[in-house]
């Protein structure tokens, strides 16, 4: 199989030529679930962060579904690339993992700009869990910045945690919201609201222009009564209509406002510093948990106290005592009096 793909030479050669087919096999690498191809996807993306790309700006999307996330990003793009600039547009869609269905691939998203030499769009990647997701999101990022998108779009639904997961990968986070209703009745959380940098009142058109100003005007007076952020920025509220295409230079002006302002304060590259770390750990973590799961003695001291766990013969806590005990001896075996004993016998 990989003698067919090309080598990481090729491929970190066709990256940085923003040669389209070879950026979509080396996402799809990314995606795999195969060893061999985690490895060549690993090896590809460290060659080409020998050389980090310059000057991106990454940006998080997220709204309830119909808010106008899709909508707002052709309109971004457009407004972008018909300047000459380079915008690649990726999504974390949990619900490809819970429900096997999903929210934001179901219908054709983005028609025009998806034809755009000067854009990228990427589906959701799918997994098994929303970390799975988000992981290859965040290495899917490295691989459009090398190809010269400086310009990356994270969108995500908001329906649960992948906020938190895009949150954690963009420089800029902006919130969807509709005009008139409070967040509560929108369904957005408090957290989610305080982590928006950016906060867009969509569908400012037609009879909803009055309602869109007085929803600007509640977010303005809420946002006042937020902790201040680590960035000392104090998120800004913008009204437009995605669909006519109102506001949508403002609301560009508004983001480049926020990227020079964490520039000038240092805030950008600490950020960037804090998300890699946060990302370290959390690869950290998963390869912890499979390698846990994996393993034959956990497996097979799982199965067998599961069963007494649902029957109501041990506690749940005891059981997973057990369970770490027969992980760590096992693994610890090596090491044993005895083991040490032999080894050390000349
Ligand atoms: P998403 O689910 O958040 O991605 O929402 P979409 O972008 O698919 O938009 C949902 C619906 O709202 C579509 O029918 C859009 O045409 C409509 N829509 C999006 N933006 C606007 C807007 O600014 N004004 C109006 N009137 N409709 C909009």
């Amino acid at each position: 199989m990989r003698r067919t793909l090309p080598t990481v030479e090729q491929f970190v050669q066709g990256i940085r030529s923003a040669n389209r087919v070879i950026l979509g096999q080396a996402i799809t690498l990314v995606e795999s679930a195969r060893a061999d191809h985690q490895a060549l996807a690993r090896e590809i993306i460290s060659e080409l962060l020998a050389h980090p790309s310059a000057n991106t700006l990454r940006i998080g999307i997220t709204g309830s579904p119909g808010v106008g996330k899709s909508t707002l990003i052709e309109a971004i793009g457009n407004h972008l690339t018909n300047r000459g600039q380079r915008v690649a547009v990726l999504a974390i869609d949990p619900t490809s993992a819970i429900s096997g269905g999903s929210i934001l691939g179901d219908k054709t998203r983005m028609a025009a700009l998806s034809a755009n030499q000067l854009a990228f769009i990427r589906p959701s990647p799918s997994g098994d869990s929303l970390g799975g997701v988000a992981r290859k999101t965040r290495e899917t990022i490295l691989l459009v910045e090398a190809a010269g998108f400086d310009t990356v779009i994270v969108e995500t639904v908001g329906v649960g945690q992948s906020e938190y997961a895009v949150h954690s990968m963009t420089d800029l986070f902006m919130l969807l919201l509709l005009p008139g209703a409070g967040d509560e009745l929108q369904g957005i959380k408090r957290g989610i609201v305080e982590m928006a940098d950016l906060l867009v009142v969509n569908k400012a058109d037609g009879d909803r222009i009055e309602l869109a100003n007085q929803a600007r005007a509640h977010y303005r007076n809420a946002t006042h009564l937020l902790p201040p952020k680590p960035s000392g920025w104090a998120p800004a509220v913008v009204v437009c209509s995605a669909l006519e295409g109102l506001g949508i230079p403002a609301l560009w002006q508004m983001v480049e406002t926020y990227h020079h302002h964490v520039l000038d304060h240092g805030f950008f590259e600490e950020n960037r510093r804090q998300q890699a770390g946060y990302w370290l750990r959390e690869a950290l973590d998963s390869s912890l948990k499979a390698l846990f799961y994996s393993h034959p003695s956990v497996h097979h001291t799982l199965q067998h106290l599961e069963i007494d766990v649902l029957e109501g013969r041990i506690s749940p806590f005891t059981a997973a005592d057990q369970i770490m005990a027969a992980f760590t001896y096992s693994n610890g075996a090596s090491n044993s009096p005895d083991h040490k004993h032999q080894t050390e016998t000349p």
